[in-house]
């Protein structure tokens, strides 16, 4: 919803609704009884706004189980069978999107494989025609409720522009305004460990955390705070950077993309390797795994490096929990992060060590995360970051 000029008691009564469409969505189905319950507004509050919610067609009334014979309260649910979402993952060598359901049924995959972005337009051609693929799979254009975007990058969610992306040549690239004049439809932009941060802690493993860190290995590294619930932006949308963490010292200390020296990327990610190492990360694996005595020296270096790295962050923000993601640790985790977890509770205070170390199985589609965006936008209520 948009909060424009409005008085407050008509941004109340918006509020409310949007409080009892999300509760309806999390929840669902439930009774009229338990939505006045679960939110405190009286029985003819809760009934005035479900009959404006279902004259709009966006929540349905379902069967009863029955009793007995007593008369059960009508089950409300969302109407998600005509309610769409586009997510995309914009990463540096593809751009993929998935048409979902708000069921979170997949419709339609579309990948568009990149060789290389030549200049700052590039990226659109490839980006409409994944999105121009996927419109012709929806069924009713009317149920699509967004696109949203998973981008590799620093971004500005907020004004929706990315701030800084080496691989895609974007720098205060103004992204959303140039997807709203081509499909005129809601748009929204997450950095790609924020987005999942935000999935998470939504539904996923850091749902009863308050306070958590993801750190994601991959083409790059990202990381996202989440601090009491909320996600750490940072005065210039750029907390987080763990990529440019100062991890290497002395002749280890190479010069990184961003004009520094020494940053923890220029080797613990799957960039970093080939460029300075000159290993594609399954080459990499396949040496430390064949015990190769100088790839296991440089894999040392790594472990070490990562687990400083990690170990002064839990120090700074004494998270709950901490989550590990990404293909860099798909691909060697299983090795690394025993190691990392063994040094990090080593090297860091007595104070911190009951935060719990949480390793993602596989790094999750985020073409399907980025439509879970424009759900989540769909059921936001204004004010309140995740709930
Ligand atoms: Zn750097």
């Amino acid at each position: 919803m948009k909060l424009g000029k409005v008085s407050n008691s008509q941004m109340i009564k918006e509020i409310n609704q949007q409080k009892v469409l999300r509760l309806i969505y999390t929840e669902g189905p439930i009774a009229r009884v338990d939505l006045a319950g679960k939110t405190g507004l009286t029985q003819q509050t809760i009934t005035n706004i479900v009959n404006r919610l279902l004259s709009e067609n966006l929540i349905l009334e379902t069967t009863p189980t029955s009793n007995g014979g007593r008369r059960r309260p009508i089950p409300l649910v969302i109407n998600s069978r005509n309610m769409y979402a586009i997510g995309i993952e914009l990463a540096i060598k593809y751009v993929r999107g998935t048409l979902m359901d708000f069921q979170n049924n997949s419709v339609k995959e579309v990948t568009e494989f990149v060789p290389r972005y030549e200049n700052e337009e590039h990226p659109m051609e490839y980006i409409f025609k994944v999105i121009d693929q996927l419109l012709e799979h929806v069924p009713d254009q009317e149920g699509l409720k967004g696109i949203g975007f998973s981008i590799q990058g620093l971004v500005n969610s907020n004004k929706g522009t990315v701030i800084y992306s080496p691989g895609l040549r974007w720098r205060d690239f103004p992204l959303k305004k140039k997807l709203m004049d081509r499909y005129g439809l809601p748009i929204y932009l997450e950095n790609d460990a924020n987005l999942l941060a935000i999935v998470e802690s939504l539904n996923g493993k850091l749902a009863s955390s308050e306070q958590s860190i993801v750190f994601k290995f991959d083409y790059g590294i990202g990381s996202a705070m989440v601090i009491n619930r909320q996600l750490l932006h940072g005065a210039n949308y750029v907390a987080g950077e763990l990529g440019h963490y100062k991890a290497f010292t002395g002749s280890d200390a190479i010069a990184c993309h961003c004009g520094a020296k020494g940053c923890l990327t220029t080797f613990a990610s799957i960039s970093g390797l080939k460029r300075n190492a000159g290993f594609t990360l399954e080459e990499f694996s396949k040496k430390v795994r064949a015990n190769d005595l100088e790839t296991m020296e440089l894999f040392e270096k790594i472990q070490g490096a990562i687990a400083k790295a990690i170990a002064n962050v839990i120090t700074l923000f004494n998270p709950e929990h901490i989550l590990f993601t990404g293909r860099f640790m798909d691909k060697i985790g299983d090795l690394l992060i025993p190691l990392i977890k063994k040094e990090v509770l080593a090297l860091i205070p007595d104070s911190c060590r009951n935060v719990k170390i949480i390793v993602l199985d596989e790094t999750p589609d985020e073409s399907r995360s980025a439509a879970g965006l424009v759900m989540n936008h769909f059921f936001n209520v204004p004010f309140n970051e995740f709930y």
